[in-house]
């Protein structure tokens, strides 16, 4: 039986007037990928967001393994890595010191963050850039670089916002064997995207976002066969052409 890492219950999220999140429930098992998806305005980066504990939910809770990480925000953020859309690194430092800030700032050790560093260096081919200003990196290498620092505390779960997000298709190509590695060494990871063949070819389930509810969660495999579709963009547009007004 799969396990569950993350137990989201009944999240609400209002922004003055505005639902931005209608009660959102949903378990994120251990080891999955679960790709989060819905047209512009549905509620992804909200949800991200307080997933992220970068803004409080207005009602709700969420329990990782177990326990409400509102108990304990310090230990669940030790277990989380984020990885947002727009690089947020320093530019001016070079990459090993962008990592060592990183590592520091979660509290590890000169000689957990070596380690940890050889490793992540190794395994995203950092080691021709590690010494140079993060300004000088192509967007490719930028991304990689921040799932790469998003992983120095070695997290359980990772955040990914729209990773591969105008990049070109080799690049993008890289990052998907990336994240799939990911997935293999354990780290469960929520997928935001807009690329339709993104969600396909990684997400274990997909969970579509619509004015802030869950449309529906599955695996594309039964999407594609309950909609009879041969991909699961189709699929997407079949879904939002059930009320025309909601295409992007
Ligand atoms: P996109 O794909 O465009 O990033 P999204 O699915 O991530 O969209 P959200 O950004 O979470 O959607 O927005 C959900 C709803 O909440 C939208 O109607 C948006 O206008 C509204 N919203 C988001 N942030 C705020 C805010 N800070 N103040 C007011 N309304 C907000």
């Amino acid at each position: 039986m799969n396990k569950i890492l993350l137990s989201i219950k009944n999240i609400k999220k209002t922004y003055g007037q505005k639902e931005a999140l209608k009660g959102i429930s949903l378990d994120v098992y251990k080891g999955e990928i679960l790709g989060l998806l819905g047209v512009n305005g549905a509620g992804k980066t909200t949800l991200s967001s307080i997933i992220a504990t970068l803004i409080p939910a207005t009602e709700g809770d969420i329990e990782f393994n177990g326990v409400s990480i509102y108990n304990d925000l310090a230990s669940y953020r030790a277990q989380l890595g984020f990885c947002p859309q727009r690089p947020n690194l320093n530019p001016q430092l070079t990459l090993e010191q962008n990592l060592r800030l990183s590592g520091s700032y979660y509290g590890m050790t000169e000689e957990q963050i070596d380690a940890r560093m050889a490793t992540l260096t190794a395994q995203f081919e950092l080691a021709p850039f590690l010494h140079q200003r993060a300004l000088v990196l192509s967007g490719g290498y930028k991304q990689r670089f921040m799932i790469a620092r998003s992983l120095m505390h070695s997290p359980q779960l990772v955040l990914l916002d729209e990773p591969t997000v105008a990049l070109d298709p080799h690049i993008r190509r890289q990052l998907w064997a990336i994240i799939k590695e990911l997935k293999k060494s354990g780290v469960t990871v929520i997928l935001t995207t807009h690329y339709l063949d993104e969600a396909e070819v990684l997400s274990d389930r997909v969970c579509v976002l619509d004015h802030g509810q869950i449309k529906l969660i599955d695996t594309p495999e039964k999407l594609k066969a309950d909609f009879k579709m041969n991909n699961l963009e189709d699929v997407f547009i079949a879904l939002m052409q059930e009320d025309p007004a909601k295409i992007i």
